[in-house]
Formats: C-alpha cells, sequence, structure tokens
C-alpha cells in the first residue's frame, strides 16, 4: 500500500505510526495511508518563514505570477493521472473530476495572469496620497506589503487539487510562503499535485510545503506574523478561532465553513419557461454533482406555492433518474460520498429532515453493501428548524414553498456562500437582491441568455468566495481583493518626497 508523505523543509518525508488509511468510497479498498506523527512541524514553519518568505518577496508579482503560471502547466500535463486520483480516492465521476482539476489549473492561471497586470512591483500602492496638513510636503500613503510569516492552508475533503491551488495562487502571488493540509480522507490528488510541482522545481524552497495526515498542534504553532486559512466545518473553524495563540497574536485566521445556500425561483416565471428549465436543471445539477458535496451546492429551493406542484413533479422525476454508482462505469452520473464519516452524517442529516417534512425522493439507507452510496434525496418542508440550520453535505435538497419575501425565509439560514434567483421581473430582483445581499458573499442571477453559465455552484477566480455568519465570515479569491488577507497595510506619514520615493517599488 502507498505510504502518503509529507513535503516539508525541502523533502519528503513519512510520520511514523500506521496512521489514517485512504479508501476507494465506491469499493471501501485501502489504497494508501497518511500518518504526520513524529514531523516536526515547528521546524516546516520556520523553513517557510526565514528560506520561503524572503525569496518570494524578492520576486515582483509579474515574477511570482509566472511561478504560478508554470505551476498551472505542470498540474495540465499531469491532468490524467489526477483525474484518475480523484475518480479512485473521491468518489467522483470523471466530470466531477475535471471540476476539481481544472477549476485548480483555472485558478492558478487567472492569477498567473493578475501577476502579469500587477507588473514589477513588489507590494500594493493602495490608493492615492493625502495630503494631512496645511503644508503640500506633510504626506500621507497607504502601503500593503505581504507578511514576514507564513500561510498554513487547511482544506475540506472535497476539492483536493482545487482547495490547494485556489489558496497558494492567491498566497503566492501576494509574497507569503504556504503550508498546505490537504483533508486526510481524500488527499492522494493533493499529494501528487505537490508532487509534480516539487519535482519541476518550480518554485523557490520553502515557498510551498505540504503536510499529510493529521493536522496535530499546527495551528496552535502559529504567530502574529502568520495567517491560517481553512475551510472546513464551522465546529472546527470555531476550535480554531478560540485557541489561545490565536486569540493572543492576532493571528489572521479566515474561515470558508458550512452553508445553507438558497436557489430562489421568481413570482413571475412560468411552469417550464426557458427561465423555469434553468432553475430546474442547476438545482439538479448542485444536488448531483459530487454527491452535493460541494460547499456553494443548493440546499434549499424556495419557489412560489402556485408553482410547487411544478418543481415538485419535475424535480422528483430528474432525481430519480440519476444513475448511482461506480464512478469507474461511464453511465454513472453521481459517485458515493467520500467517507464511511460522511455517509453517517448524510443518512442522519436527512432522517432530521424527514421529521420537519416529507420526503419525496431518496432512500432513507445506504443503498449497496460495498461502498458509500446514497440515492438523491429531496424533502419538501413548510416550516421547519433544521432546513435552515443543519447542513446535510451531500445529495440532499429541500423544497420550501413561499408566499412572499423569500429574503426574510433565505435569512433564517444565518449566512450562506451563495444564493442564486431566476427571474426576469426587475423590481422582484431589486428587491429580492436587497434583502438577500447583506447574508450572502455572491448572488448569482440566472438567465437563460447566458450561454455556458456554469451554475451557482462553480466559484470564479475573478469573484469573492466566502460568505457572513454561518459560512465562516471568511472572503478568498475575487482577483486582486484575495491578495489582502496576506497583505499588511500600513499607513505612512511624512514628507511628501520620501514617500513617494518609498512607493516606487509599489504597484498602484
Ligand atoms: P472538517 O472535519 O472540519 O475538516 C476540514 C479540515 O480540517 C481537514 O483538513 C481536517 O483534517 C482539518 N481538521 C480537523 N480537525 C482539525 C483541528 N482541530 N485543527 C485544525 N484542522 C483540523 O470538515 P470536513 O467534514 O472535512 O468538511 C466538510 C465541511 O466543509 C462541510 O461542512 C462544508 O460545508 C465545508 N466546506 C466549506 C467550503 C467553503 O469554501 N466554505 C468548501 C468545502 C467544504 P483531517 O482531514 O486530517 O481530519
Amino acid at each position: 500500500m502507498q505510504i502518503l508523505e509529507s513535503y516539508l523543509a525541502g523533502r519528503w518525508i513519512r510520520g511514523t505510526g500506521e496512521g489514517q488509511a485512504l479508501l476507494n468510497p465506491a469499493t471501501e479498498a485501502p489504497l494508501a495511508a497518511a500518518s504526520s506523527e513524529g514531523l516536526d512541524l515547528a521546524a516546516a514553519l520556520e523553513y517557510a518563514r526565514n528560506t520561503g518568505g524572503p525569496a518570494l518577496r524578492a520576486l515582483s508579482f509579474a515574477e511570482r505570477g509566472a511561478l504560478l503560471q508554470c505551476m498551472a502547466d505542470a498540474l495540465q500535463e499531469a491532468r490524467d493521472e489526477l483525474l484518475a486520483l480523484n475518480m479512485q480516492n473521491g468518489g467522483n465521476t470523471r466530470s466531477d473530476a475535471k471540476f476539481d482539476v481544472d477549476g485548480a489549473i483555472a485558478t492558478l492561471l487567472a492569477y498567473a495572469e493578475l501577476g502579469a497586470a500587477l507588473g514589477a512591483g513588489k507590494f500594493l500602492v493602495d490608493g492615492e496620497g493625502i495630503q494631512l496638513g496645511r503644508s503640500p510636503r506633510f504626506h500621507g500613503q497607504h502601503l500593503s506589503v505581504p507578511r514576514h510569516g507564513v500561510a498554513v492552508h487547511i482544506n475540506a475533503f472535497n476539492f483536493p487539487a482545487w482547495g490547494l491551488a485556489e489558496k497558494a495562487a492567491a498566497a503566492l502571488l501576494a509574497g507569503m510562503p504556504v503550508l498546505s493540509k490537504p483533508a486526510t480522507a481524500t488527499a492522494m490528488a493533493a499529494h501528487r499535485a505537490m508532487q509534480v510541482i516539487a519535482e519541476a522545481k518550480i518554485l523557490p524552497e520553502g515557498a510551498l510545503q505540504m503536510l499529510v495526515g493529521s493536522p496535530r498542534d499546527l495551528p496552535a504553532l502559529l504567530g502574529a506574523q502568520d495567517v491560517l486559512a481553512f475551510t472546513g466545518s464551522g465546529a472546527t473553524g470555531e476550535r480554531i478561532r478560540a485557541l489561545p495563540n490565536v486569540i493572543r497574536h492576532s493571528v489572521r485566521v479566515n474561515v470558508e465553513a458550512d452553508s445553507l445556500n438558497a436557489a430562489v425561483l421568481g413570482p413571475d416565471v412560468e411552469a417550464r419557461s426557458d427561465m423555469y428549465e434553468l432553475f430546474v436543471k442547476d438545482v439538479v445539477r448542485d444536488i448531483t454533482q459530487k454527491a452535493g458535496q460541494k460547499c456553494t451546492a443548493i440546499r434549499r429551493i424556495l419557489v412560489p406555492r402556485g408553482l410547487l406542484g411544478a418543481v415538485r413533479e419535475d424535480l422528483v422525476e430528474m432525481l430519480g433518474a440519476t444513475k448511482v454508482g461506480d464512478p469507474m462505469n461511464e453511465e454513472t452520473r453521481m459517485g458515493p460520498l467520500a467517507s464511511e464519516a460522511q455517509l453517517k452524517d448524510v443518512l442522519s442529516g436527512m432522517e432530521r429532515l424527514a421529521s420537519e417534512g416529507e420526503r419525496l425522493a431518496g432512500n432513507p439507507t445506504r443503498i449497496s453493501e460495498k461502498g458509500y452510496f446514497v440515492s438523491p434525496g429531496l424533502f419538501e418542508i413548510d416550516d421547519g428548524k433544521a432546513v435552515h440550520e443543519h447542513e446535510v453535505f451531500g445529495p440532499v435538497a429541500s423544497l420550501l414553498p413561499y408566499i412572499d419575501n423569500p429574503a426574510a425565509i433565505v435569512a433564517r439560514g444565518n449566512g450562506g456562500l451563495v444564493c442564486s434567483l431566476y427571474s426576469e421581473d426587475s423590481a422582484f430582483i431589486e428587491q429580492a437582491v436587497a434583502g438577500l445581499a447583506p447574508w450572502h458573499g455572491r448572488i448569482y442571477l440566472g438567465h437563460p441568455k447566458i450561454e455556458l453559465s456554469p451554475g451557482p455552484g462553480t466559484v470564479l477566480p475573478q469573484l469573492v468566495h466566502g460568505g457572513p455568519g454561518r459560512a465562516g465570515g471568511g472572503e478568498e479569491l475575487g482577483g486582486r481583493r484575495a491578495l489582502s488577507f496576506y497583505l499588511q497595510r500600513v499607513a505612512l506619514e511624512g514628507s511628501r518626497p520620501v514617500l513617494q520615493s518609498l512607493a516606487k517599488e509599489g504597484t498602484a
């Protein structure tokens, strides 16, 4: 069995003990094992701070962007291998696997392009200079400079390659070295991506490291110049935020957590119109893609009461026709859940939803003896609590009828990553957006005339990813905005010519 090693302080190294087994979730066959026991995490963090950081900060944005381009090229060459690993270790269909791997490559390319556009500067000049007193000599200027610590990235199990790439792209471009930790259960694609990047010798020593296996006390080792970007459950996010060192040293923490994303069908939409068909297609894709294990997947489907019958009928039919099975089989449209723990969580989550309404689709138990398979689940809930509070991280959603003001119902989710809206009534759109915007990181306005729209579930590198409240309160991506997490904003005040000379090395 393959033992996954970590890449720390410039070399591949394996932890002690048996470690955690990584399985094929379709067959439950063990594929690999990973352990981080005995690895010197403090030394790896020091290596990043003292070796990777200075080397990255010596480069311009354009030079860092060129490194991202090389990373994208290396992953592109290894694409088939990475897809196969996601299919084996993640339960992904080939199309699901592409979503992760191609998403990783596209995000690196987007930030490579941003680096080229930011040019020869090594830090950002933030806004115009300001005259501070009567004399034009007394001047103020904000700069945003790379922090001198390490960026620790802890990722969830559902996007091993994308999680690695999207976080690393922003940090490396900003000039901070990275220690990335994929979720252990599905780490094989992330581990192979790290191997590919390390073998190609693209990055300066210490710029990118990877810890495979349990995080142990990694977050507790961070200090005042370090940052931690975490994606995973709200409960783990809370634990990290409450660590004494995080509080004492004001360690900057970004949390991307749970989200009960909603899709809202407008009252103006007629059954079987193009807008209606787009809505139904987006909902079904979000329930079944990656077996619903997408942080942005639609969990709550809000429809005007008058359209409930049509939507119910169409969704039940389409979900019932979804072919669930081993992703190695070409006919399969939805693979298994990623792990036994996921299977348990999803089955018990469905029980909670069933207690609040009617089960319209989905088997209440696993659907095969081997493998973590479930059938897509749909519930109809008039009013409930769990439906707004408990994220079932699988192929499960609930249909909720509304009479008016759907935004108020959506807000009961207490903060989400994305809400999608399907309407052509501008007064309704305006009112709904005003109600939804404070509760979301992104609002997707579906329209049948937009060609090749990826739907609300796809996170794009140009747009902010994150959301308030339950969603973690974080912000990732968003083009140039993504860099701010890794940069320290400093206000300089003094003589205008001195400040102008200091700002010369930066990019406006
Ligand atoms: P999780 O149990 O919180 O694990 C997430 C990551 O945290 C894994 O790498 C895990 O490592 C690590 N971890 C576990 N305990 C830790 C601790 N005490 N300190 C530091 N790291 C720790 O979450 P999950 O169940 O794998 O992920 C599913 C959740 O992630 C869902 O709720 C989903 O909504 C959320 N998610 C959010 C986004 C987003 O962008 N907002 C994206 C994807 C997923 P091990 O694997 O080694 O245990």
